[in-house]
């Protein structure tokens, strides 16, 4: 395997470039002083280029060429052959793109973020306008590179998570979209659940050792990992031995901090579980955008917001927070973070009205990259759109188009879709997990997480990017992806929460939310 070996060597350079990079930028956004900006952009920017040349250089392709012959008889499961065909495919698109739109995209995207940054808190859509029309332009020309597509939002789509294409997806979305219409209607239309028991001050170093507690029960490994503050959290990698995450802290909400925690914990507790043999290589990785957002919110929300996972903790935050919660019941508590609410903001969305958000953005991203719908145009059909789904008007733009940073800072397409599919399969593994292990919920109920996430790390974690993350799914739940489970999951927790009528359960609808009668 000697063409195997020296693509290893080639490949453990460039993670190496790139793990610096992703160093770097950690530092940036935790303990970096404001006058380190300038350099420390620079630095990335050429730490980033020395990884880009040193992949797509012509001596891979032929590394890549021989390495794909010495395999030809490995099982198609076999490391060796996994990381030949993986390699493949991101040389593939490194090298198709041209170097000259890379850098045209990037420095486009640092102008229109910093324009963003000023026109969303100013309401001022037709500053981004020109900025947008320029972004759609580029994110066509980029999904151009690989043609023979079915639909141009493909090949971006495809970059995130891999396998799926925009039909698959709006196949979907659409049987998701069609039931969760009239859920977030019969919920809607019950008395809300009152969450002023969150609504109080609380310290941020309880609020963080509370966190911190809960992970470690999770399985978060501190030996190989930190955990830091920030204000836009995210979870990074350096090594398989080094998986940071980070949160951020409000004082004025008693959860300000943990849910985000929860969040952030699913995505390193998945890195941290990665078999160590794939160090170095393109497959130590997650499997894709979706996989990896299933996994913060399996933890955040299917564990961190269910009753049984309370019954242990509740008593515990009561401890940390006396005064605050001394005299409210695990009931109140438990309706209290479960609350569902039509909201204008996605960022802040509950599990039931969070997709509605999410498709909502897909739909019109599109729209806009198939020339259905112009960017002059975007404004509006936001505003047509949001109400029909979510039943609400969007009194701005701040609120409405301006609202998200992706398409300010990175290509038209290809992003929100995960978020959704991170739901739905969040939920198929969930059940997959507990069909194999009927005893999790009670273990979850005393603080015990062992159970669950050795069944994540054997059927996902340790895999990294070796399957897509449909072969993934196949082989953990036997099943292909569906949003069933996820249907089934919302249903069985909100229906007593809100006690909706059993014939609500498989209740379909297209039409706009508030054209169905009130129930
Ligand atoms: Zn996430």
């Amino acid at each position: 395997m000697k063409a195997l070996d020296e693509l290893k060597t080639r490949l453990l350079e460039v993670s190496d470039l790139n793990s610096s990079t992703a160093l770097l930028r950690w530092d940036q956004q935790t303990y970096m002083p404001r006058g380190g900006a300038a350099a420390r952009g620079r630095q990335m920017a050429t730490l980033s280029r020395l990884a880009h040349e040193k992949f797509t250089d012509a001596a891979v392709g032929r590394l890549l060429d021989r390495a794909e012959r010495e395999t030809a008889s490995l099982p198609p499961d076999s490391d060796g052959a996994a990381l030949v065909r993986v390699t493949r495919r991101l040389y593939e698109r490194s090298v198709r793109i041209p170097a000259s739109l890379v850098s045209e995209f990037d420095e486009h995207n640092a102008a229109t973020y910093q324009a963003w940054t000023v026109a969303q808190p100013a309401n001022d859509f037709a500053t981004m306008r020109p900025l947008l029309e320029k972004t759609l332009e580029l994110s066509r020309r980029k999904a151009n590179c690989f043609p023979g597509y079915e639909s141009i939002a493909d090949p971006l789509i495809d970059m995130d998570d891999h396998g799926m294409k925009a039909s698959s997806v709006r196949e979907l979305f659409s049987a998701l979209r069609a039931r969760l219409v009239p859920l977030v209607h019969a919920i809607t239309s019950r008395p809300p659940a009152d969450d002023s028991c969150l609504r109080q001050h609380a310290p941020a170093a309880e609020q963080l050792a509370f966190g911190a507690q809960v992970i470690k029960a999770f399985g978060f490994d501190s030996e190989r990992g930190r955990l830091d503050l920030t204000p836009h959290p995210f979870t990074t990698r350096f090594s398989l031995g080094d998986v940071r995450i980070t949160t951020r802290v409000r004082e004025d909400v008693l959860t300000g901090s943990l849910f985000v925690t929860l969040h952030e914990c699913g995505h390193a507790l998945y890195e941290q579980g990665i078999r160590g043999e794939l160090e170095g290589t393109p497959l130590a990785a997650v499997a894709s955008f979706g996989v990896d957002e299933s996994q913060s919110r399996l933890w955040e929300n299917l564990v961190g917001r269910s009753r049984g996972f309370w019954e242990h903790f509740y008593p515990k935050l009561q401890q940390a927070f006396p005064k605050q919660l001394g005299e409210v019941e695990l009931d109140t508590f438990y309706r209290a973070i479960n609350r569902v609410e039509r909201s204008l903001c996605r960022g802040h969305a509950d599990e039931v009205t969070y997709n509605l958000h999410i498709l909502l953005r897909f739909g019109l991203e599109l729209d806009l990259l198939e020339g259905r719908l112009a960017v002059k145009d975007l404004p509006h059909a936001w505003r047509e759109r949001f109400e029909a789904d979510l039943g609400i008007p969007v009194p701005d733009d701040r609120l409405g188009v301006l609202q998200d940073v992706h398409w300010y800072s990175g290509p038209i397409g290809g992003v929100f879709q995960g978020y959704t599919l991170g739901n739905v399969m969040s939920a198929q593994f969930h059940a997959a997990a507990l069909a194999a292990h009927p005893e999790i919920p009670g273990q979850i109920a005393k603080g015990e997480f062992g159970t669950l996430r050795g069944w994540l790390r054997d059927n996902l974690y340790q895999h990294g990017a070796r399957f897509t993350a449909a072969e993934l799914i196949r082989r953990a739940t036997g099943k292909d992806m569906s949003s069933e489970p996820y249907l089934d999951y919302l249903w069985r927790k909100y229906q007593p929460l809100y006690r909706l009528e059993e014939r609500g359960r498989y209740a379909t609808g297209n039409g706009p939310l508030k054209a169905q009668p009130a129930s």
